[in-house]
């Protein structure tokens, strides 16, 4: 079985096809390296032992896409690449309404002509909007969206709803990450963001590391445990095997489309997470309160029974992992 992995070389994705590999399938990796590079590749051979067939493609390429398709007999697609800065798509909308959009149409219309009609997608917990309801179950629909990084996925889901509602010979495992922290064991796969992190573990990663003086917690009144911001943190291994899970299921289905939430269920709250990263490595964190961030909500986690059930599948890992393999690719790297 040969499996398309595009955006291969990121964060999620390395980590998927390294899990992959381990299960013996025959990937291919495409990127345009806009957020990754190719040393990726070579520590997947490391952890491997196998280095992966790999093409440097931009998706929005369509001409250059099609020399994927034209090269090789592909069963399935999982398709990570885009772009994923909430606060950039704010300020560069067009950006990545070209970019992602463009990219998972070229790639889905690449996959009709060459009939390969499996597919998982990393879509996102965003994709809610806010419920009401912290707890997240698959069967709430998707709500209202409020930045275009989740426009656009709620766009993509809806896309794949109606090209399998115009072909149902296809089989799509639509994917809603919660918050991936996290990096692989042997510290050699990780998150390395470009700039300032907008995210909270890779900003507690370069306070822990001397490159920023403090880690800015954003509002500690929310209505929640201790005032801070909860989230459903899920180690990034725990999220790649959920693909292998994932990519079995529509395997074994061979049509329909099918929506998940890879998460723990278990809410952490910022504090916690700061509390831990200092226990487990033995590295202080220190934080000021600031206001709360634009768009935030208190508090939101995964309801995972559905994966669970369907999928079979469950997390494994704890937040001291996360947060001890955090901290072992920061000094690694
Ligand atoms: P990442 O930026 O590490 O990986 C994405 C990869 O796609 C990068 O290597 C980048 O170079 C590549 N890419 C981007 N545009 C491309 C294009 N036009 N052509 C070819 N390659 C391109 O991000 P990630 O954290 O691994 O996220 C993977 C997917 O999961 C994304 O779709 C993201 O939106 C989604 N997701 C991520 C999170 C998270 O917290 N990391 C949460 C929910 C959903
Ligand atoms: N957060 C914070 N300081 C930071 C980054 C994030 O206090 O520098 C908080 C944020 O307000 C939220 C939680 O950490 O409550 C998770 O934020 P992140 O950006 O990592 O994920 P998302 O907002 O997408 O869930």
């Amino acid at each position: 079985m040969k499996i398309l992995v595009t955006g291969g070389l990121g964060y999620i994705g390395s980590h998927t096809s390294v899990e992959l590999m381990h299960q013996k399938y025959e990937i291919i990796l495409v990127d345009n390296l806009c957020n990754s590079n190719e040393k990726v590749l070579e520590n997947i051979k490391k952890i491997t032992q196998v280095m992966p067939q790999f093409y440097k493609i931009d998706l929005t390429d369509k001409v250059a896409l099609e020399k994927i398709f034209k090269e090789n007999t592909l069963d399935v697609v999982i398709h990570f690449a885009g772009l994923k800065a909430v606060g950039e798509s704010v300020k560069k909308p067009i950006k990545y309404y070209t970019n992602n959009l463009i990219s998972t149409l070229n790639l889905l219309e690449m996959m009709q002509k060459y009939h390969v009609k499996k597919l998982v997608f990393s879509s996102s917990a965003t994709v809610y909007g806010n419920p009401g309801n912290p707890k997240y179950t698959e069967s709430m629909g998707r709500g209202q969206t409020v930045n275009p990084y989740g426009s656009i996925k709620s766009m993509i889901e809806q896309i794949l709803e109606d090209l399998y509602a115009s072909d149902n010979r296809w089989c799509i495992a639509i994917l809603r990450y919660f918050n991936p922290i996290g990096a692989h064991e042997s510290g050699l796969l990780g998150e390395t963001p470009n700039g300032i992190p907008n995210n909270l573990m890779p900003y507690i990663m370069q306070v822990a590391s001397g490159k920023r003086k403090f880690l800015n917690i954003f509002g500690n009144d929310y209505p929640t445990k201790d005032g801070t911001g909860v989230r459903d943190f899920i180690h990034v291994v725990d999220v790649a095997k959920g693909h292998v899970k994932a990519l079995e299921k529509i395997k074994k289905e061979g049509h329909g489309i099918y929506t998940y939430n890879l998460g723990n269920g278990i809410g952490y709250s910022v504090m916690d997470l700061v509390n831990t990263f200092e226990r487990v490595n033995g590295v202080k964190i220190p934080y000021k309160i600031t206001a709360r961030r634009e768009g935030d909500l208190a508090e939101y986690f995964a309801d995972p029974t559905k994966a669970k059930e369907e999928l079979h599948w469950e997390t494994e890992k704890t937040i001291e992992d996360m947060c001890r393999d955090s901290w072992n690719y920061e000094k690694n790297n």
